[in-house]
């Protein structure tokens, strides 16, 4: 049975106010932006693992909002393991201070308490960016976290008008390390697995086998079955002799006359050199 996770970039982008200081960020870019990209990081991420899925209950576009009671539905009526609000702060003041926050509705469940706590001090381990804030693990009568039906969690990943968060916030490697705190905890929490790697294979455009074999150094006289292959290669060579595996004076001819060929020894031995001249395709 897959772990289901609900997430959510909290806000969308016709929010007002919801945004980073022009003092701060010139862009005064939207905090749905922020929570999106975290959350599509989260996504990515969390795709690599078996038995894990994910719905997310904003809109991806980010176009349109819906309300805290269809998105409940959506979630309960999905059988959700875990929701995530993931969002960031704003004091409405630029102020120096700031640092992640965790936030579970009030008389949490042991469970929301747990993983509040666990995302709280993964994203704080990941990002370093601890704050000053006395109260970063809260609990408080959030519409977004009232009646799930199961552990629910809102991360404020910082301070879109803290002096000290919101340059960082605005960066990718910030995202990064806050996505991939989350997942860190989710893995951690459901004991998912990696999915095995699908590596498209290489098609081999040549097989090569590499065969060990022992040549036996043949002169007349010898006989046997690496004589009739000798007289088989000489005949591939273009000499016209007969294969019986016995090395007589028609192949001492002929392979005086291989040997002469390529520039070998003309001695009517066929060692090393000479197998290889009679193996190499020429
Ligand atoms: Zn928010």
């Amino acid at each position: 049975m897959a772990f289901r996770v609900a997430l959510n970039a909290g806000h969308y982008l016709g929010t007002v106010g919801k945004n980073c200081p022009r003092q701060l960020d010139p862009l005064m870019t939207k905090e749905w932006v922020l929570n999106n990209r975290v959350v599509t990081k989260m996504q990515k991420l969390l795709s690599a693992y078996e038995d894990i899925e994910v719905l997310r209950v904003d809109d991806p576009t980010g176009r349109t909002e819906q309300s805290f009671t269809e998105k409940r539905k959506i979630v309960n009526d999905w059988g959700a393991d875990f929701y995530l609000g993931v969002h960031h702060n704003a004091a409405d003041k630029i102020f120096n201070g700031g640092g992640i926050s965790a936030f579970v509705t009030i008389n949490p469940t042991a469970e929301s308490v747990e993983w509040r706590d666990a995302l709280y001090y993964e994203a704080v381990k990941e990002t370093g960016l601890k704050g000053n804030r006395a109260d970063p693990l809260v609990e408080r009568d959030l519409k977004e976290l009232r009646h799930l039906n199961c552990p629910a969690v809102l991360m404020e990943c910082g301070f879109m008008d803290s002096t000290v968060d919101c340059p960082q916030i605005l960066t990718e490697e910030y995202a990064d390390k806050i996505a991939k705190a989350f997942v860190a905890v989710i893995v951690e929490k459901s004991g998912a697995k990696l999915k095995l790697s699908v590596e498209p294979q290489k098609t081999p455009t040549t097989v090569e086998k590499v065969v060990s074999i022992t040549l036996p150094i043949l002169k007349r006289g010898s006989r046997g079955e690496a004589v009739r292959s000798l007289q088989t290669l000489l005949n591939a060579k273009g000499a016209e002799i007969g294969v019986d595996g016995s090395f007589g004076p028609a192949t001492d001819k002929a392979l005086r006359e291989f040997q002469e060929s390529r520039d070998l020894e003309i001695d009517g031995s066929c060692g090393t050199e000479t197998w290889t001249a009679l193996l190499t395709k020429e």
